[in-house]
């Protein structure tokens, strides 16, 4: 904690709704720390603990990038068959009211609009499901990610050219879906990998009934496989940490640029993606199209509109990309370089420099 900046990590253990829980704030010094809720199960607590921090300080970087005065934090929650969830989640939400706003929660892997609910039941301090709510966050999430896949085409080749792209997306959850039907709106070809079954078909036919078309690879057989189609960008839209050893020297996209959280297992694949020659956009970047309309719509009461969100996610990636281009640096380590620059200047903790590399996104809530 204290080597990566941590402010406080909270262990919540209730046995009579099976609650087990970390709670971790990365920093709360530009605003309320946000996070979403991620619950599903782990190997143990350590594994547990050690996606929370990560999680949370992704969010302090994503908050930093998008130019929001707002920190990091995130939940991460144990499940298991001793879970009762509806009760699980009732008690977090009283520890949340009880940390007095520096903390605000919201949707997550295993973290929908009933478990929200749940939690909002007994705190304010939530992205509530409803109309109190800032809306639908994944359409927000797909907004920015679509926006971002845009700019970094933009970047390698001039134009966006949709029609002739092929593009993998894996998962077609709550956000791949969604970039997978604005992918197809604009002509591309769009290949998805969906673990689940019932839901990629469910998927497929609400696309084809808009006259859209995506094709579905095996991903019940072998997941994995989505990573070796030759195409212009292969998505994330799943889980984390897939792109490691084994996985990175298997990929024959040109772009990698998706929603999930920590794509890379560890920091250092991003040189290995960018020694191969593959542009990788920092998930940080442009998976905080849900954050920058959650967090605005706390702190000023406005439903930032998609379009706008769009733009910030696709102006935010294509100078992110141009920076590292211009410095030789592969993206996401220039995007880290300059989020814990600005998290640090925030904390006063070194001095904000002349030749900061990027500018604040325009229309960032004060
Ligand atoms: P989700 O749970 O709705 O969707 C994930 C989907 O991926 C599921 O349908 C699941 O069956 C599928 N899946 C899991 N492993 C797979 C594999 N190996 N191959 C193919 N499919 C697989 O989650 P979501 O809300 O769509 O979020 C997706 C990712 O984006 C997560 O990493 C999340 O942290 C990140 N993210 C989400 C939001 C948001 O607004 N929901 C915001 C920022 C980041």
């Amino acid at each position: 904690m204290a080597r990566e900046g941590f402010e406080e990590l909270l262990a919540l253990c209730e046995p009579r709704s099976g609650l087990r829980a970390f709670l971790g704030i990365h920093d709360s010094r530009r605003g309320p720390a946000f996070g979403g809720t991620r619950r599903r199960v782990y190997r143990d607590e350590a594994e547990a603990l050690r996606d929370c921090l990560r999680l949370a300080r992704a969010m302090s970087r994503k908050c930093a990038l998008a130019g929001l005065e707002a920190g990091g934090g995130k939940v991460v929650m144990l499940d298991g068959p001793d879970v009762d969830v509806p009760a699980a989640y009732a008690r977090l939400g009283e520890r949340i009211e009880g940390l007095g706003g520096r903390f605000y929660t919201g949707p997550d892997v295993g973290t929908g609009a009933e478990e929200l609910a749940a939690i909002a039941e007994h705190t304010g301090y939530v992205t509530h499901p409803g109309e109190r709510g800032p809306g639908r966050l994944p359409d927000a999430t797909a907004a920015g990610v679509v926006a971002g896949i845009g700019a970094a085409l933009a970047h390698l080749d001039g134009r966006e050219d949709w029609e002739r792209r092929v593009i993998v997306v894996q998962g077609l959850g709550e956000v791949g879906s969604r970039v997978a039907r604005a992918l197809a709106e604009r002509g591309a070809r769009v290949l998805a990998t969906e673990v689940d079954g019932a839901r990629a078909g469910a998927v497929v036919a609400d696309l084809r009934a808009s006259g859209l078309r995506i094709d579905l690879l095996e991903a019940a057989d072998e997941p994995a496989r989505a990573l070796e189609i030759e195409c212009d960008v292969f998505s994330p839209c799943a889980l984390g940490g897939i792109l490691h050893d084994l996985t990175v020297p298997r990929l024959r996209c040109r772009i990698v640029a998706g929603a999930a959280n920590n794509v890379l297992a560890r920091d250092e694949h991003g040189r290995r993606l960018f020694e191969r020659g593959i542009l990788y956009v920092p998930d940080f970047v442009l998976s905080s199209g849900a954050l920058i309309r959650g967090a605005t719509f706390h702190r000023s009461g406005v439903r930032l509109p998609l379009e706008d969100i769009g733009a910030r996610v696709g102006a935010a990636t294509a100078e992110v990309l141009a920076l590292a281009a211009a410095e030789g640096l592969p993206p996401d380590e220039l995007a880290v370089r300059e989020a814990d620059r600005r998290i640090a200047a925030g904390r006063g903790e070194a001095p904000a420099r002349d030749d900061a590399a990027l500018s604040a996104p325009t229309g960032a809530p004060s």
